[in-house]
């Protein structure tokens, strides 16, 4: 029955200019979702609206399920459309729209038209009041309820007629696209993809960085973290993922600094060379799914030494989160069935029994030094072997 749908966006905060980046960069992301469903689509923009029509037969719950991601949305209106056939034609439309989606009509309604085309021989009242009496009569159990009505049921006079009255929630935020671009390190566990979601949903870009450690990190471990951005980029669009080699970096931290402080040091490295690439792809900031106290690397001494090796803001939205509530998160997105696979990430094999909790950053910074007649290169061979996997639907 439905064949179009009415897209409501929060419109606080996007007046003028803003309100029409806000708009194209929303039509942009729902282009994107409606193009991955079975189907042919029109995405247009009139009068402040934004409708997604349907030009063939397609899955509604698919596309609901599809525009469900698309941040900035805040309520999913299934339409029906109508042509102008006169009154009468439009009254019994009506009466079979309320029949079919309210099977059980002992509910209360009121009508609310709205004439966007002024030429149309009824004024809004007067369909109002029509359309009302036309409803009472089919469904005489019905009531019309002015103030707290069951169901509002919207017709708004265009070109055609569009007849709604339900809302689906979106999911808010903003259209991603009119946040800028940020680096998201993401690992295969639970909590960066939930970080990346999170920054993403307030309309910010998101590419990512992968460390991968082979032979120690598996290919399956890699894939792992290919799928998870896949995952996330239903919500985001299309992410650069770049792989880079961590391997001998590594090696050369374990050879050279002790093994308590493997984890910060290693953790410092993979911020200096997120943040080089960061700066190279235009991003004006780093993410990631650190939250504190979570295990010893992110405890409030070990996160500031991570954070000192950077000047780029780092983004970390589940600093004050639970597990259970990142989990909860992970498992709404999406992300949680894959994330808990089990593939060794390239932390927990160069893992040290007891690592510190309270790094002391001169002492960090000493144990570095142990490093400088190799690190530079191999930090330049990282960057140079870089993978660039383009992730999306
Ligand atoms: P996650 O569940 O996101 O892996 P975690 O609880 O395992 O997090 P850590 O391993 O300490 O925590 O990593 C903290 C953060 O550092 C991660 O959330 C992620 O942003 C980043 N990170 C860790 N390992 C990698 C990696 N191999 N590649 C890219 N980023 C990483
Ligand atoms: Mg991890």
């Amino acid at each position: 029955m439905f064949t179009a749908f009415l897209i409501k966006y929060a419109e606080i905060g996007v007046k003028g200019k803003n309100r029409y980046i806000f708009e194209e960069a929303l039509v942009q992301q729902i282009k994107y979702a409606v193009r991955r469903c079975d189907g042919e689509f029109k995405v247009s923009r009139t009068q402040g609206r934004i409708y997604v029509e349907a030009l063939t037969r397609f899955d509604f719950d698919e596309v609901v399920d599809n525009l469900k991601k698309v941040f900035g949305i805040s309520g999913i209106c299934p339409v029906v459309y109508a042509e102008d056939r006169g009154f009468e034609a439009l009254g019994e439309e009506l009466v079979r729209y309320i029949g079919e989606v309210y099977p059980e009509t002992e509910k209360s309604f009121k009508v609310n038209a709205r004439r966007a085309r002024k030429n149309y021989p009824l004024t809004s009242m007067e369909i109002n009041c029509k359309a009302g009496e036309l409803l009472l009569d089919a469904y005489p159990k019905m009531k019309v309820d002015v103030h707290r009505p069951d169901i509002l049921l919207h017709i708004e006079i265009r070109e055609k007629i569009y007849i709604y009255s339900e809302t689906i929630p979106g999911p808010g935020g903003m259209p991603v696209g009119t946040g800028g671009k940020a680096m998201l390190l993401l690992s295969g566990g639970i909590d960066s993809p939930v970080a990346g979601y999170m920054i993403a949903k307030r309309g910010v870009k998101i590419d990512a960085v992968y460390f991968h450690a082979p032979p120690y990190t598996s290919e399956r471990a890699k894939q792992k973290v290919v799928d998870l951005a896949r995952i996330v980029s239903r919500y985001t669009g299309p992410i650069y993922l770049h792989v880079i080699n961590f391997t001998d970096i590594q090696l050369y931290i374990y050879e050279k600094c002790p093994h308590e402080e493997l984890t910060i040091i290693m953790r410092r490295y993979m911020m200096r060379i997120a943040e080089h690439i960061a700066k190279e792809t235009e991003c004006l900031g780093l993410i990631t799914g650190e939250s504190i106290g979570q295990v010893a690397s992110q405890t409030m001494h070990s996160l500031a030494a991570t954070n000192e090796v950077c000047t780029m803001p780092v983004y970390r939205p589940l600093i004050g989160f639970d597990k259970m509530e990142i989990v909860a998160v992970s498992e709404k997105i999406d992300t949680y069935e894959t994330s808990i696979q089990p593939f060794e990430d390239c932390c927990t094999i160069f893992v040290a029994k007891h690592p510190v909790t309270k790094p002391n950053l001169n002492i960090i910074r000493r144990h570095e030094q142990n490093l400088q007649e190799k690190m530079d290169e191999l930090v330049e061979t990282a960057l140079k072997t870089e993978e660039l996997i383009i992730v999306s639907q």
